[in-house]
This record gives structure tokens, sequence and C-alpha cells, in this order.
């Protein structure tokens, strides 16, 4: 049985629209991906010091559980060239899981929903463009109704070269 997932993707190093171009490449190999966002640029949140990222969120479809699917992001973001610097610092790939169905996880390595979805605007804004009425499983709220209670004014919308 395959599930429905939403993954984040973020990049601020390098070539960044060919980063997304190469993750989503990469992505379909264990994901069939059923609805792409438009691409956001967006300030860098965390630590403010760095270059600032691109956003896009995909939605796919799985066979992949939890946490094979996380281990297959690490794998791309490895092979991708993503060195271990600080938290929330720049990186080539960001991948995250959103949602996993409505299902929820809890563990050492693994939360889904993703925890901080409701904090970040670059994640809101394109997953509001795929999904505005997807329900959160735990609070009950629509990604909608969040984005809407959300300061979405430093993402922008990237226009594609
Ligand atoms: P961040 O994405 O918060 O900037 P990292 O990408 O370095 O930081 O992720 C740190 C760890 O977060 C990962 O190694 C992973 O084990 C854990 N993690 C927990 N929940 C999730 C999730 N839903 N999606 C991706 N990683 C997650
Ligand atoms: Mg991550």
């Amino acid at each position: 049985m395959s599930e429905r997932v939403f993954i984040g993707l973020g990049t601020n190093l390098g070539d960044r629209q060919e980063n997304l171009a190469r993750a989503r490449e990469l992505l379909s190999e264990k994901l069939s991906l059923t609805a792409v966002s438009r691409i956001y640029e967006t300030e860098p949140w965390g630590y403010a010091d760095q270059p600032k990222f691109l956003n896009q969120v995909i939605a796919g479809e799985t066979e992949l559980t939890p946490t094979r699917l996380l281990d297959f992001l690490k794998r791309i973001e490895k092979k991708m060239g993503r060195e271990q610097t600080f938290r929330y610092g720049p990186r080539v790939i960001d991948l995250d899981i959103l949602f996993y169905g409505d299902r929820v996880v809890k563990t050492k390595r693994l939360e889904i929903p993703h925890p901080r979805i409701a904090q970040r605007a670059f994640v809101l804004v394109p997953l509001a463009e795929l999904a505005p009425g997807l329900v959160h499983p735990v609070t009950g709220k629509s990604v909608e109704e969040v984005k809407k209670n959300t300061d979405i004014q430093d993402v922008y919308d990237y226009k594609i070269n």
C-alpha cells in the first residue's frame, strides 16, 4: 500500500535551482511525484548571516515506511554533498518529511508531522499551494488556517530563469 507524503526541499548553496531539480530527480526513484509547488526565495531562518534559500514542496506516493523514507532522504542529502555544519546553517540540500498520510510518529530520529511547520512560512506557503485543506492529524488545523495566522512577507515568488 502506498501513502501520500509531502516533502519540503531547501537549498542555499551553489546553483540552488539546479539543486532542487537534482533532488526532485533523485526523489522520483522511490516516490512517484504527484504535485510540485512553485519555487520560493526566502530569508534564512534561525541563523541570519547566510545566503537566501530557495524552497519548494513536493507531494508523492511511496511504498517506503516513514523510517525508510527518512533513510532515503538522508542518502540523497549525502549524495548531493551536504556537509554537517551547524543547526539551521547553510546547506546544498535539506529534505524534510512534512506529512506522511495522517500518520503520527515521534521517535528520537523522526517526528511526523514535522514539528516546525507552523513556524515556517517557507513551508506553509508552498504547502498551501498544493494542499490548503490538508488537516494536521494532531492539532486538527488545516494548512490554510495556519498559514493565515503566519507572517509570510519574507517568502518571495522566485522567477525561474
Ligand atoms: P533541520 O532540517 O532541522 O535544519 P537536519 O536536516 O540536520 O536539520 O535534520 C536533523 C535531524 O532531524 C535529522 O537527522 C532527522 O533524524 C531529524 N528529523 C526529525 N524529524 C524529521 C522529519 N520529519 N524530516 C526530516 N528529518 C527529521
Ligand atoms: Mg532536515
